[in-house]
């Protein structure tokens, strides 16, 4: 008999599937029975799912098994709230009848429709955060009573924001790109959708909020709105990278895509910490021009270069090698690749800096594992993190401060930032010492006894029925 049965619902996104997946791992080596949910087509994309004792999967059908390829994203979040309401309220009512009733839900970012369904059977819900507390601050503040006064402040680019127990002074380009209107098409989805997870969460008293950070990391703006608990379980990273625990546990299990052979050999043939490490994640798509750019500013910085690339998957993606001027020259000197354990890549010694898109685990994974930064965000909550990175972490420095008319960061920028990383003077060794700084407060948060493994455990009591 189990003291626990978790469903986990995850949104079907690959930023979503490796922190829930470490965080269902966690709640089994604690003891609990956990079941994950998410959609057919997400679920047959991943190939090498975790197998453990206790552990099941469970997807269901939002009606796009072979997935969506429409732009009309508000259809595919009513469908897909439509469906997965049903699926869940069909699944806690037989697990109930069979014996093994759940007794808390768990749901990624924008799935509160979940904790609804829990309401009808009283059942205890946590939402798992998958952006640092920071941003949930600012969205919080946004749809209370912030809301005007960030959006007379965004008309001026040199005005500053400062919002409650926030220990940063925001300029409109630290922002999440949604509440900016620059991509009218995703923020007029994007932003009721948040607003509607705001309200459910208001519905609540003190919601339960488990967040991919850790105490030392965000301390103030864990605490900043007290209407939520907000519960640091951080960094959701398999332990053989991070507490070492458990030496089996050496991958998320929640690969999207197909994963090439050789980076650790071909990571193992370079010298200590000279290794640029370059991935946008799973969604990001760079303009041609850009990738020119950043092409040509690894070749011209010197250092060997490990470059994800993602194939392309349809014919209107402007990404991929093959369109790349100088592809033999790069080929020649560095390594890309389609996809990558990238918590293994970091943690190799030979790698000595990160060129992010600033995904919130690929900075997590970056702090766990103290490689420092060059911060090149794009949109979403890429900018703030890009932000805290370079001024409140200080791990990274920003590429992005100087675009030219289209937009774009030019070659110039990018190694000049790459060569502040990578180099031997005084900011290089201040970046390289923070990040070690980092790399060991993850650890001590994880370790038994550690912050985020008391807060989980904690939490574990607080939803036993
Ligand atoms: N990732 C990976 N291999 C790659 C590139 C990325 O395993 O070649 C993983 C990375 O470790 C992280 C996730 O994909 O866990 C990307 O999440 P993130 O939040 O950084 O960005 P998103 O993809 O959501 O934009």
């Amino acid at each position: 008999m189990f003291r626990h049965r978790f469903l986990l619902i995850l949104y079907p996104a690959q930023g979503h599937i490796h922190p829930a997946f470490q965080l269902a791992k966690r709640l089994v080596s604690l003891g609990a029975h956990v079941t994950v949910s998410t959609t057919v087509h997400m679920h047959r994309r991943i190939t090498n799912k975790p197998t453990l004792p206790h552990l099941s999967f469970l997807p269901f059908s939002d009606g796009y098994d072979d997935g969506f390829t429409s732009s009309d994203f508000s259809l595919h979040a009513s469908v897909f709230k439509r469906r997965g309401s049903e699926f869940v309220t069909n699944l806690i009512l037989s697990n109930a009848q069979e014996g093994h009733p759940f007794t808390c839900l768990v749901y990624t970012t924008l799935l509160s429709w979940v904790a609804e369904v829990a309401r009808e059977f009283h059942l205890p819900t946590a939402m798992l955060w998958t952006q640092p507390a920071t941003i949930l601050d600012i969205f919080y503040y946004y749809f209370h009573e912030h809301g005007e006064y960030i959006k007379d402040k965004i008309k001026d680019p040199s005005c500053f924001i400062e919002l409650p127990g926030l220990p940063l002074l925001l300029a409109p380009r630290d922002l999440p790109s949604f509440l900016l209107g620059s991509n009218p098409t995703i923020d007029s989805f994007i932003v009721p959708m948040f607003e509607k997870m705001f309200y459910d969460l208001d519905v609540e008293t003190k919601p339960r909020i488990l967040v991919n950070t850790f105490e030392a990391l965000e301390a103030e703006a864990l605490r900043a709105v007290d209407k939520f608990n907000m519960i640091p379980i951080g960094p959701l990273i398999p332990s053989a990278f991070l507490d070492g625990k458990d030496t089996n546990d050496t991958s998320f299990g929640g690969d999207i895509f197909r994963l090439s052979n050789g980076c650790s050999e071909w990571l193992d043939s370079k010298p200590e910490m000279s290794v640029v490490y370059v991935s946008f994640g799973s969604l990001c798509v760079l303009p041609k021009t850009q990738m020119e750019e950043l092409a040509r500013a690894l070749l011209d910085c010197g250092s060997p270069f490990l470059w994800v690339i993602k194939e392309k998957e349809n014919k209107s993606q402007v990404e991929g090698k093959e369109e790349l001027s100088c592809i033999e020259e790069l080929e020649q000197k560095g390594k890309i690749v389609n996809w990558c354990s990238q918590v293994e890549v970091l943690s190799h010694g030979s790698v000595g800096c990160f060129v992010t898109h600033c995904g919130w685990n690929s900075t997590m994974e970056s702090l766990a594992s103290g490689v420092p930064m060059v911060a090149f965000p794009q949109w979403v909550e890429q900018k703030t993190n890009a932000k805290l990175i370079e001024d409140v972490w200080k791990t990274g420095v920003r590429v992005d401060k100087q675009v030219n008319e289209d937009g774009i960061v030019e070659n110039e920028e990018i190694r000049r930032c790459l060569e502040e990383v990578m180099g031997s003077g005084e900011k290089g060794q201040e970046l390289r010492n923070n990040a070690e700084k980092w790399r060991g407060l993850a650890r001590e948060a994880v370790k038994e006894g550690g912050s985020s493994d008391k807060n989980l455990r904690a939490f574990l009591d607080d939803v036993e029925v």
